[in-house]
């Protein structure tokens, strides 16, 4: 059995070392001019390939993934990792290879290629897959018995994943929903953007679309020039991308001082001014904002305020609201939301209308959160598929 993979990175890589045996001859095509491309850049240069914790609700999708990302594929998936030597390093949950270096990762791809004699093309772009008396025809001239497409999303186009294979998938007829670009920065109308660049600091965001509370996160907030960064801004930029995407109103309210519910007592306790408690916590540039915008003087003792004072005041440290006008583009994104959708897949992300055509990773209508789950899903449907081809 001939099978070709389309997509020398994560997913399709991970699909060729499963699939390989003396039954299968395994041809990897990528238009790119090396493989891996995409794995070198993820988590900073250090791959973050997977999380301890898997729970499905980390995974999003326009349909249901309970069948599809089980206990045992998780387990088995690791396992495999394991198995190639990978030795984790385990940060937060966030697992990285233990040299933390994306290169590890790619280069053991690479090594396991060559040694189990699989065959791949680079600088080769697929541009049209027919199916013609049970067998696919690539471009005119590739035959093979069964497909799969490891072509990435839209995310960070210059890594090779730069939407092409939509044309052919669009062409064959198969359903997907509109791509969207995902863990980005968001861009906001604030007037401060300006002043608060640069600034780091803990923080609980809430995205509100239309008014509703959609998602709360907390972590590392970066305030930027355009608007706010971070992980835990890139957890809540999908729900901000699908809505700005169908015109509704996107707003974040950022809390500074999670850890502190009564911010006003617990800066009473303090024979402090407002500014010297505030910076006692906070960083001071955004502690000017603060109390520009609450319109308190910096010099007042907290004991002096007004009732009208102190209520503006808790509102821009636990409630500071901003607009989200835009997000990141696909150069900014870490992943894409849409892709082909599960329904036109049976349980083995095989095509429902063309038997031996199956899809794994970014291209499948799923997109994961921040901290292994993009890759933990490429390994993951890479396995299904390859456990449906090998029985
Ligand atoms: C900057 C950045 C950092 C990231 N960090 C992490 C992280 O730390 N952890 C995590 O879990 N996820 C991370 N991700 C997301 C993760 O990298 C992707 O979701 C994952 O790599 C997708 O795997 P894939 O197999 O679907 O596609 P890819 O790994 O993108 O591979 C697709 C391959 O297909 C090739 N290709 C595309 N179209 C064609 C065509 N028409 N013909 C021939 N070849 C084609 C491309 O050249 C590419 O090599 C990150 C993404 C980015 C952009």
């Amino acid at each position: 059995m001939k099978i070709v993979i389309v997509g020398g990175s994560s997913s399709g890589l991970f699909a060729a070392l499963k699939i390989k045996n003396e039954d299968n001859e395994v041809l990897v095509l990528d238009h790119n001019d090396e493989l891996g491309k995409k794995i070198l850049v993820t988590g900073n240069g250090r791959c973050n390939y997977w999380n301890s914790d898997m729970d499905n609700s980390h995974f999003h999708s326009n349909n249901d993934l309970s069948m599809l990302l089980t206990d045992d594929i998780k387990e088995e998936t690791l396992n495999s990792f394991n198995d190639l030597g990978i030795l984790p390093l385990i940060k937060n949950g966030y697992y990285y290879p233990y040299s933390n270096q994306a290169t590890t990762i790619r280069d053991m791809f690479i090594q396991e290629l060559d040694k189990r004699n699989i065959s791949y093309k680079l600088n080769y772009d697929v541009n049209k897959i027919e199916y013609i008396n049970n067998k696919y025809i690539i471009n005119d001239e590739i035959e093979a018995d069964k497909v799969i497409i490891s072509a990435g999303g839209n995310a960070a186009p210059v890594t090779g994943s730069n939407g092409s294979i939509m044309n052919v998938i669009n062409n064959l007829g198969i359903k997907t929903f509109k791509q969207l670009p995902s863990l980005v920065p968001l861009y906001t109308d604030g007037e401060y953007n300006n002043f608060w660049n640069g600034i780091r600091t803990n923080a609980k965001l809430a995205i509100y679309i239309d008014g509703e509370l959609v998602k709360e996160e907390q972590g590392e907030l970066q305030l930027t020039q355009n608007g706010i960064s971070g992980i835990c801004v890139f957890n809540i930029s999908r729900y901000a991308s699908i809505a700005l995407d169908e015109g509704k109103h996107v707003n974040v309210k950022i809390d500074f001082i999670p850890d502190v519910d009564d911010v006003i007592s617990y800066a009473s306790r303090f024979d402090l001014n407002i500014y010297e408690i505030l910076s006692r916590i906070l960083n001071k540039k955004l502690v000017k904002i603060i109390l520009d915008k609450a319109d308190i003087n910096s010099s007042a003792h907290i004991s002096s305020l007004t009732s009208k004072e102190i209520s503006s005041l808790n509102k821009y440290i636990k409630e500071f609201s901003v607009n989200v006008i835009s997000v990141g583009d696909f150069t900014k994104a870490q992943t894409t939301i849409g892709g082909v959708d599960l329904n036109e897949l049976d349980s083995n992300l095989e095509s429902k209308k063309y038997k031996g055509l199956y899809f794994t990773g970014e291209i499948v209508d799923v997109d994961g959160d921040c901290g292994g789950y993009n890759l933990g899903f490429a390994w993951m449907s890479a396995l299904i598929v390859s456990k449906a081809i090998n029985r």
